[in-house]
């Protein structure tokens, strides 16, 4: 295809009805901006429920613009287009110009026309009948089949002529930023950083807390962990990173409490935690990797427990996936090479050997009672927090 100069972003419809649709609009159009600034001067405007992407600069590699674009959630299609003069002459060898480049001998075609602007003298059934004839006539080894084509040839007739055959899909989703910001638990596994990637789709901003517990677990723990959050970012746009030291907590924990409600005490403080960060944050809710019955901590007795500890609703979009589905969004989101590193979490580590699956809160709460200056150690992590401010690169 002839280099495309343009290329049109369609949000399909889901968000666009309502009241909302200028500011939905709007973000989109600033995170899409903040997506590319790295790779120079675009200009990016909206006209008639579309963004146009253009390149201000010579130079600008558009097939990394277009893998950027496709990381930023509100965008359905993105079309590389080639833009040329609203007139049938124009249109017609442009069109020939593009068909000629691409390799289409024995293939099919179909011409679909779009006709924005009714000012155009003729329309989109006119259009398609007379640039399908064009095509025919002028290159060479393409045929017609208007059911199943190789190739579909659109004509889009806005404030110019654009013409494309490559429709790249987009992220879908709604833009980040316009539903709101959550707190996202997230660990070194596979688990947490595809439930963060799935509750931003939903256009909601993150923050991320993370508990080390040094010297247990390794500053390469924290370092991978880091990793996550910027895979994460090129969804997101800017994500604060808390790291909050655990080991004291995890220490008098384990010296005070029974060991089979070892795991489960220490989410709960988990929880509580990051609740108090995401607060601070102006975060509406927690998210965590979890998914019901896949180890004693997550049964859905030990989830109610967890979620006894705060009062912000607590979002687990994995719940319902098994292991391989959430492994196959890890890959399609690029996190799982780096998930998969060896790694020590303070999860993982000074796991009881007799974990509870069916937890007694009563008993719990009893059990907490042991832990006398644990607002103290809570305040004092808080304290410690390291923040980290990942941006997308
Ligand atoms: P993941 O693959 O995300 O590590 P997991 O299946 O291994 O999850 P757990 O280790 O039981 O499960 O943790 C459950 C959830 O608790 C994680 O998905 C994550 O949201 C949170 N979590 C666990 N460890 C940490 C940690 N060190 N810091 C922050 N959050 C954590
Ligand atoms: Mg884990």
């Amino acid at each position: 295809m002839k280099k495309a100069d343009i290329v049109l972003l369609k949000y399909g419809e889901i968000a666009l009805k309502g009241l909302n649709r200028p500011m939905f609009e709007q973000r989109l159009l600033k995170n899409v901006g903040k997506a590319l600034a790295p790779l120079g001067k675009f200009s990016i405007r909206k006209s008639q429920s579309m963004l146009y992407v253009e390149p201000l600069e010579e130079g600008i590699d558009m097939e990394i613009a277009i893998e950027r674009m496709q990381k930023v959630f509100g965008i359905v299609n993105i079309c590389p287009a080639v833009s040329c003069d609203k007139d049938m002459d124009s249109i017609a060898k442009t069109t020939v110009e593009c068909l000629r480049e691409m390799d289409v001998e024995g293939k099919t075609f179909k011409v679909e026309a779009k006709r924005e602007d009714k000012q155009f003298p003729l329309n989109s059934p006119q259009i398609c009948q007379q640039m399908g004839g064009v095509i025919l006539k002028n290159v060479k080894g393409l045929k017609v089949d208007v059911h199943n084509p190789d190739i579909l040839v659109q004509i889009e007739i806005r404030k110019k002529a654009y013409i494309f055959t490559e429709k790249v899909s987009g992220a879908g989703g709604m833009p980040v930023g316009t539903n709101g910001k959550a707190a996202l638990l997230l660990s070194g596994g596979i688990d947490s950083p595809v439930a963060g990637w799935m509750i931003a789709k939903r256009g909601v901003g993150l923050d991320a807390v993370h508990f080390h517990s040094h010297p247990y677990t390794s500053d390469r723990a924290k370092e991978k962990v880091i990793d996550l959050a910027k895979i994460l970012s090129a969804y997101t746009g800017k994500i604060n990173l808390h790291v909050v030291p655990f080991t004291d907590i995890q220490l008098a924990i384990i010296d005070k409490c029974p060991k089979n409600y070892l795991t489960l005490i220490m989410r709960r403080v988990m929880m509580q935690i990051a609740e108090r960060i995401a607060k601070q944050g102006h975060a509406q809710a927690l998210i965590t990797g979890e998914s019901i019955g896949q180890v004693a901590s997550q049964t859905m007795e030990s989830l109610a427990v967890t979620d006894n500890a705060v009062s912000m609703p607590v979002f687990r979009p994995c719940i319902g996936m098994d292991k391989e589905e959430i492994v196959q969004i890890s890959k399609k989101i690029d996190a799982y090479e780096t998930s998969i590193l060896p790694y020590e979490d303070c999860c993982t580590i000074f796991v009881p050997k007799h974990p509870k699956t069916r937890p007694d809160i009563a008993e719990i709460v009893e059990a907490e009672q042991a832990l006398t200056n644990l607002e103290e150690m809570i305040e004092d992590a808080i304290a410690q927090d390291e923040v980290i401010v990942i941006q997308p690169e």
